[in-house]
């Protein structure tokens, strides 16, 4: 699998997700929420190579550890900039952030940071550059929301609202459908194999329309129809502070509809649902809830609230399985427990 996952952060404390997509060209970076998570518990190539921050929302608990991302990462090259995206008003708060220091010698700085405000209905993009120490905002466009709000040839993002009392964004990553030559009938049409497979298995822009195979011209259109097979990419969601109803329940479902891995908050006990609807929360049974509704892989529950402590994981994890069986618990927060 391309996706690979890491839950930072501790059970009780800020967590964040760690994503690295990998086919083979090259691997994007993807951090999401960035509380106080120990993100030194990182590679240092994967801090400073960081693609993009996906926030779900700028409370404390989701941003206190931006300083630590921010000193690897303010001034790496115009080339290689940091996009920031997260629900209307993130690139106020993030220029205070950009702006919590004493900058001079700017001129030497080489970085830039491009931060989207993704709305209801539009993204609205602000650009910030490290040789004039952050201080400008430069209106960097505005596009309507339409379908993902990240998309490469290696995977896709969307974003999701949520209701957290403020607005806060869920977000959907897929991969694009694999595309694999089938042995089988590769050996039916009697060809052997050559690197000529390659251009029946990935289409170009502007490509021909025929391949040479041992001296022959041969369609490319009729070769893919005879040998590929096309499988279903992985899938990851994020969704975390937000409440859940019979309304909102069903709506995630069907936007979430069976994606893999499903990474949710799981904030409260069942026994605590009445601070859960308080604070615009999830407790373990409705993370569970969601899981099944949506008919997903797995579900690794997340930012459990420090009222429980590392003694109630096994109870926590069991109100979620009672829903979902297919819970489960970061391993780093399992890895010592039998
Ligand atoms: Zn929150
Ligand atoms: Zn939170």
């Amino acid at each position: 699998m391309a996706l690979h996952i890491s839950i930072l952060g501790a059970p009780g404390g800020d967590n964040a997700l760690f994503v690295s997509v990998n086919r083979g060209q090259r691997i994007h970076r993807l951090l999401l929420d960035c509380g106080e998570v120990g993100l030194t518990a990182l590679p240092l190539a994967d801090v400073r190579g960081l693609d993009h921050l996906l926030l779900s929302h700028l409370h404390m608990d989701h941003i206190g550890g931006f300083d630590s991302l921010f000193r690897q990462t303010f001034s790496r090259g115009v080339d290689a900039p940091v996009h920031v995206w997260g629900p209307p008003e993130t690139a106020r708060i993030i220029h205070h952030r950009l702006c919590g220091f004493m900058w001079n010698l700017t001129e030497q700085l080489r970085g830039t940071w491009v931060v989207h405000d993704v709305g209801p209905e539009r993204v609205v993009t602000t650009r910030y550059e490290a040789a004039e120490g952050f201080a400008v905002a430069h209106p960097a466009g505005e596009t309507p929301r339409a379908g993902a709000i990240i998309a490469t040839d290696d995977y896709t993002v969307a974003a999701l609202d949520l209701d957290h009392g403020t607005p806060c964004l869920g977000y959907l990553l897929r991969e694009p459908p694999r595309r694999n030559v089938d042995p089988a009938r590769l050996a039916a049409l009697g060809l052997a194999p050559g690197p000529w497979l390659g251009a029946v298995r990935t289409p170009r822009p502007g490509e021909p329309s025929t391949v040479e195979i041992e001296g022959k011209a041969r369609s490319l259109a009729e070769l893919r129809a005879a040998l590929i097979t096309e499988a279903p990419g992985a899938s990851l969601a994020y969704l975390t502070d937000f409440r859940l109803d019979a309304g909102e329940l069903a709506r995630l479902a069907e936007a979430l509809g069976g994606v893999d891995t499903l990474v949710c908050e799981a904030q409260y006990r069942t026994a605590n649902a009445d601070l859960a609807t308080r604070a615009c929360h999830l407790t373990t049974a409705q993370a569970g809830a969601l899981a099944a509704t949506c008919g997903a892989g797995e579900l690794v529950l997340i930012h459990i609230s420090e009222r429980y402590g590392r003694a109630e994981l096994p109870a926590i994890l069991a109100e979620a399985r009672a829903v979902f069986p297919r819970a489960r618990l970061p391993e780093a927060w399992t890895a010592d427990q039998p």
